[in-house]
């Protein structure tokens, strides 16, 4: 594939003699939908700046942490006055407590909360800290749902994995894997016959508030809530990912959009993404007498030397402060009108396709109109051949979408009708660049 951006280009294979895949995190490599990965220097609101000069307006925004837009100017102010006070000091730190308590306020299922540096170890510490607690050794995770890259949870994940066509991660162990019980998606029969069989061995189920990396999955009616119930009934514990979902979908993670009206409430939630507003900084959360589990109160170790680090925390706390209601309405309807207008498109090139959505995340999966995309099944069954010409058709008119069909679309408060009639105006080639 030729390519008109040659410093990108330069740039990849000087990475590729250096670095695996010349990435530091494989779906960046453009695998599966072919060419060079762009290489990037700036950005700013809706928008991207690549080495050679090339402008995109952003629909990955750092996989989901630049709700605001990137370089925010409050969270820029917040991040260089913390950068003046010190980088890390191994220490406690007022923005530590700041931040806890902005989550708690806003997710009243959280009476508790940890930091960690990633979204993989918040899910690694939220596991290890259910089989501490209850004595067992059994997780249920489901079928293209993706957690990070824990050895445990590696089996069937989405995202990279999926975009790879990898069963799962060779170095994992049998021993490791044999602890996992796979379950495919929205099928709570499978459930109840798993905690039937092994009930009494089972820790708990993690699964994403909304699975966002097998493309986006909408939970059924009552999946998350039937999760919680049935978890209490044999003493396991319930594990909401919301690394990705979590204050993207809502003020309150996709949980206050759905569980908290139902009445249930996860017994430990993970985020990442969102909660450092682009620095890395991750969290678990959750029941009191659960979190108290951890060191230094309990007997479950985990420890980080950049766990709370002070500027990420301000950036945390500068995101999540600027994260108000008026920006979940304002994402919300701009996701509306992007996945209309990509419809319209689709349709007017005769491409079959659903839109899949949860709150105002939202794919596309194409040859799916018939039934939809329930489970990974259902995800790998689609017509992903024609997600890379609409890709390179959108970057080649300067929009930049997720590399991979398995994985979602992410808008922003900046994108302002200059970035969103950008991305109208490039879809209709695109659809028919898909049409084949
Ligand atoms: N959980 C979910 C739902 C995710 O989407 C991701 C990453 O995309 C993770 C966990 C892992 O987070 P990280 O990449 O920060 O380790």
């Amino acid at each position: 594939m030729t390519s008109n951006t040659p410093v990108s280009d330069q740039l990849f294979d000087r990475a590729r003699s250096l670095m695996p895949g010349g990435v530091n995190s494989p779906v960046r490599a453009f695998g599966s939908v072919g060419g060079t990965p762009k290489f990037m220097v700036s950005a700013k609101g809706a928008y991207l700046t690549d080495a050679d000069g090339k402008e995109y307006v952003d629909l990955v925004c750092s996989w989901g942490p630049a709700l605001l837009g990137h370089a925010h100017p409050a969270v820029l102010d917040a991040v260089h006055a913390a950068v003046d006070r010190g980088l890390s000091f191994g220490a406690s730190t007022p923005d530590e407590a700041n931040l806890a308590a902005i989550v708690k306020d806003r997710v009243s299922a959280v009476e508790r909360l940890r930091m960690v540096s990633t979204g993989t170890e918040a899910t690694m510490t939220a596991v290890r800290l259910a089989r501490g607690f209850t004595g067992r050794n059994l997780i249920i995770k489901f079928a293209g749902c993706y957690h990070g890259h824990l050895d445990g949870l590696l089996a069937a994940a989405g995202s990279g994995v999926a975009t790879l066509a990898l069963p799962g991660s060779a170095g994992v162990t049998e021993a490791t894997a044999a602890e996992t019980l796979v379950l495919p998606y929205n099928d709570l029969a499978a459930v109840e016959a798993a905690f039937a069989a092994h009930g009494q061995n089972i820790a708990a189920v993690i699964t994403e508030a909304a699975p966002a990396n097998m493309g986006v999955v909408t939970p059924g009616e009552g999946f998350n809530a039937g999760l919680s119930r049935i978890t209490r009934e044999h003493g396991a514990l319930l594990i909401l990912d919301e690394v990705l979902t979590g204050f993207r979908t809502g003020y309150a993670g996709y949980w206050g959009l759905t569980g908290r009206q139902e009445g249930w409430a996860p017994d430990l939630l993970t985020f990442g993404k969102v909660i450092g507003g682009g620095m890395p900084t991750a969290a678990l959360g959750g029941r009191a007498d659960v979190m108290d589990y951890l060191a230094p109160v309990g007997p479950v170790y985990q420890a980080g030397t950049l766990s709370g680090n002070p500027v990420a925390m301000a950036a945390g706390v500068a995101t999540l402060s600027n994260a108000t209601p008026e920006v979940y309405a304002y994402v919300d309807a701009r996701s509306l009108e992007l996945s209309a207008a990509l419809s319209a498109a689709l349709d007017a090139a005769g491409v079959d396709h659903s839109i899949q959505r949860a709150g105002n995340l939202f794919s596309v999966a194409f040859g799916t109109s018939a039934h939809g995309v329930h489970n990974y099944d259902d995800a790998q069954r689609q017509e992903s051949f024609r997600y890379a010409p609409f890709f390179h058709s959108m970057l080649d008119s300067g929009v930049y979408l997720p590399p991979s069909v398995f994985e979602a679309w992410f808008l922003s408060a900046a994108h302002d009708d200059a970035a969103m009639n950008r991305i109208f105006d490039a879809l209709p080639a695109a659809a028919k660049a898909a049409a084949g």
